[in-house]
């Protein structure tokens, strides 16, 4: 079981089981929403349970994938990709050790060019 909760502490959630190995998206959209890279774990909804879930908004930030923040402080916690029984969790909202390694980051050729990527984690461009 691993916890995790916006900044605010008004949405928490509990992820059941180990976390999936995490990717880093490096695209325009995550940039944008997250303020930097967005890292998230892919969890079977099945295996997610959130609390405050009132307190989440939703946007739609394209036509299949909505994001979910705090309300209240603006904490970037879930990507969603609708129709599809997963869900993405954000991995700096998890308290505590997470036990997981970040596996590939993702769509490269759009990441900022005040950065450079300099480990050896696989890239998908
Ligand atoms: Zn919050
Ligand atoms: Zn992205």
């Amino acid at each position: 079981m691993h916890k995790g909760s916006c900044l605010c502490k008004a949405v928490s959630f509990e992820v059941a089981g180990d976390i999936p190995a995490p990717d880093a998206c490096h695209c325009s959209q995550c940039s944008k929403w997250s303020g930097h890279i967005f890292v998230s774990t892919d969890v079977p909804r099945s295996r997610v349970t959130i609390h405050g879930e009132d307190r989440i908004k939703w946007f739609q930030s394209s036509e299949k994938v909505r994001r979910g923040f705090c309300e209240n402080c603006g904490s970037s916690m879930f990507w969603d990709l609708v129709h599809r029984d997963w869900l993405g969790v954000a991995m700096g909202a998890f308290d505590g050790p997470t036990h997981t390694k970040i596996h590939v980051h993702g769509n490269v050729a759009s990441k900022g060019d005040y950065y450079e990527i300099t480990d050896a984690i696989p890239q998908r461009r």
